[in-house]
């Protein structure tokens, strides 16, 4: 059977062949009816993670959908389940009839697009805004793209403000997509296959049509310095966008977890596995900086942006460091403090022809 992981008798782990990946659109949707759909609504809180105003009577009724999985992309630094697949997105009748029976069936009145990559260039992402307007279907949403949907400047600027009214039409309220680095050799090294003056363009867009933009970045590459930590946060001054900071946290098959074998940063695989938290700490520290130097860095920037955005934080919630058991408190011994624009990505590691429509190579 492929797709499978045992232990055999003689105590050897035996892996079978790939399973290939499956048509997402012969996939069920899923089955809530075995959910108690009421409890999760209780706790669900994602417009305001996503830095949606809750206006002061609303009640947010937030349900998943999933409309992709996997990334068209490569990224040294990412890690998803899907990596080894292609990209598949849903069909757009699919996706506007699972968001039907989240508003009809369960009374949703927030969707959150779940997925790695949502959408991965204009056309497709206008194909599926298209079909939910003419479904009338009132709703807010928000989702996963990429600092190139709306930033690419192949496309005319015109038509990609067209498309993000249109996104606001449909209900669109926030959207997820990363910076990552404001230094353009960090950004090759990164394989991001965006320009860091493309994140400026998008927030621009979004902002006149009404969007939120949530952000991340990724500190710690081989050759990061203050100066290019400067940069980034000089990028989120520029555009007034507060980011989720995450550090490089190298991930089995992904490239900088190959970098960081080669170059003897990891010498104990398991012992590096099991010491790791999460992206919002320092794991590995790779540049040649100390780490104090690093936090210490990113401790100024973060202050000129609270400072500049008027947000408030206290410096302990400008980076949420100090390991996953830490800040992951059960949700009745009271919230983990969250930054406004604190939106963790998943990322995946997968490469797809995308045709040239849009202009990338
Ligand atoms: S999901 Fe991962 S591979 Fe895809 S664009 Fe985002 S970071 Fe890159």
């Amino acid at each position: 059977m492929p797709g499978i992981a045992y232990r055999a008798g003689d105590g050897r782990v035996v892996r079978t062949a790939r399973r290939p990946a499956v048509d997402i659109d012969g996939i069920p949707r899923p089955d809530w009816t075995l959910f108690d759909v009421d409890q999760y609504f209780e706790i669900t809180d994602a417009p305001s993670a996503f830095g949606v105003e809750e206006g002061e009577n609303a009640t947010w009724r937030t349900m998943p959908v999933s409309t992709a999985r996997g990334c068209v992309f490569s990224c040294t630094f990412c890690h998803i389940v899907y990596q080894h697949d292609p990209y598949r997105h849903r069909k757009t009748e699919a996706i506007v009839e699972e968001v039907g029976v989240a508003i009809d069936t369960y009374g949703a009145n927030y969707v959150n697009f779940w997925d790695d990559l949502t959408f991965y260039k204009l056309s497709q992402a206008e194909k599926v805004v298209d079909g939910l307007l003419a479904s009338g279907h009132q709703f807010a949403w928000s989702a996963a793209v990429r600092t190139d949907l709306f930033g690419n400047p192949k496309i005319p600027y015109e038509k990609r403000l067209e498309v993000a009214h249109k996104f606001k039409q449909a209900g669109c309220v926030a959207l997820g997509y990363s910076l990552e680095s404001g230094n353009q050799q960090i950004l090759e090294l990164m394989n991001k296959r965006i320009r860091a003056d493309w994140f400026a363009e998008q927030v621009a867009i979004l902002r006149e049509a009404g969007i939120t933009s949530n952000t991340s970045v990724v500190f710690g590459y081989p050759i990061e310095t203050r100066d290019t930590i400067r940069e980034t946060f000089a990028m989120c001054e520029s555009v007034g966008v507060y980011p989720s900071v995450g550090f490089l946290l190298p991930l089995p098959d992904t490239g900088m977890y190959t970098y960081a074998l080669e170059n003897g940063h990891i010498r104990d695989e398991n012992a590096f596995l099991d010491s790791i938290t999460e992206r919002q700490d320092i794991c590995l520290n790779m540049t040649q900086m100390q780490d104090q130097e690093i936090l210490d860095e990113i401790t100024r920037g973060c202050g000129r942006l609270n400072e500049q955005l008027g947000l408030g934080l206290s410096e302990e919630s400008y980076v949420r460091t100090g390991g996953y058991r830490k800040h992951t408190k059960p949700r009745n011994e009271g919230r983990p403090e969250r930054n406004e624009n604190d939106v963790s990505f998943n990322y995946s590691n997968q490469m797809f022809d995308m045709g040239p429509e849009d202009g990338r190579e």
